[in-house]
């Protein structure tokens, strides 16, 4: 069976079971980062991996740019758990037909989005390949209280998303169209790491969208053991996005439920509390019910799957 048979989850399923778990990973797979219980508080990892061709591509992304979103990805992780990054460590793969000044700005990115959000890189990895690869590992930290866990959702609870969704989708397919528009948000994506600090008390589960809103439902369903209602109509894509859809004769919804790396937050809040947040501008989109993932507009149906890397 290859892997394109079982997708990425199904993979990470099958893996899942080779590892021995015990009583000091709080929680191993299955979350946005891995967690650690420390007297005080909980240790956050996480690690992403960006491949040329398949996560950038240099003919539309600076190095700057490049640099920027390996950060920006692994930040949005631990943003996603109600934490805080503090360190990171950079692997990259490099052909070796790079100028110095290609790989200099690189770090520029990279250093400019670790401050941005207050964490600093001390360390990393230096090899050759054929395709440019950039892997960051982050290390965060988030109070007991504030842990926010995919798994945390429960029925009767608010469905929310912080931003509108479908913006860094919109970007790549001017990109492969040879389209003018909105591409900004995609070549500069940033995450909502502070948000996520505000709201963390108050919210159930929560994750960021990483593969499309309909991916990031079906994780906290599942890690819940609960269904979902979206309501379509309530699905936040902007005027920007929405043009970039018609140039293309592509429905936007498209993006944002299968698309990704809109880096928003996706989080679960029982009613009564959703005044708490009331600042933070939360969109509702749906609820948590008991059972069953679905799409309602003038009919319910099935939510769909989101991004799959080997799809
Ligand atoms: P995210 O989109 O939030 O970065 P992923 O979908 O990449 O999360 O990963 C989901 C879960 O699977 C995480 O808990 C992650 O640690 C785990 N995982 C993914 N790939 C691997 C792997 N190669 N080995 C072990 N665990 C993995
Ligand atoms: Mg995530």
């Amino acid at each position: 069976m290859k892997l394109s048979d079982i997708g990425e989850f199904g993979l990470i399923e099958k893996i899942a079971n080779k590892f021995e778990s015990d009583e000091t990973v709080y929680k191993g797979i299955g979350d946005d980062c891995a967690v650690l219980e420390n007297e005080e508080d909980y240790t956050l990892l996480t690690t992403d991996m960006l491949v040329e061709g398949d996560h950038f591509n240099l003919d539309w992304q600076t190095p700057w740019q490049i640099g920027w979103k390996s950060v920006v990805v692994n930040v949005s992780d631990i943003a996603a758990m109600g934490g805080f990054p503090e360190w990171g460590l950079v692997s990259i793969a490099f052909s070796g037909d790079e100028e110095l000044e290609f790989a200099e700005n690189m770090f520029d990115g990279m250093v400019e989005a670790s401050e941005r959000y207050g964490m600093k890189i001390i360390g990393g990895d230096t090899t050759h390949g054929d395709l440019l690869t950039i892997n960051v590992a982050v290390v965060g930290r988030v109070e007991k209280e504030n842990l926010c866990m995919r798994g945390d959702a429960e029925i009767g609870d608010l469905i929310c998303v912080s931003g509108d969704l479908g913006k860094s989708w919109a970007g790549l397919e001017l990109f492969r169209a040879g389209k003018e528009g909105y591409t900004d948000y995609y070549l500069q994506p940033e995450c909502r790491l502070e948000t996520a600090r505000r709201i963390a008390p108050h919210v159930n589960a929560m994750i960021d969208v990483s593969d499309g809103l309909s991916s990031e439902v079906r994780h906290i369903c599942e890690e819940s053991g609960v269904g979902a209602e979206v309501e379509k109509a309530k699905v936040p894509i902007s005027e920007k996005t929405r043009r970039a859809g018609e140039k293309l004769g592509i429905d936007p919804m498209k993006w944002a439920l299968h698309g990704g790396e809109d880096f928003e937050l996706v989080f679960t809040i029982p009613h009564g509390r959703i005044s708490k947040i009331e600042e933070e501008g939360p969109i509702v989109v749906g609820e948590i019910v008991e059972e069953g993932m679905y799409l309602k507009n003038d009919e319910r149906v099935e939510l769909g799957e989101g991004y799959d890397h080997f799809s």
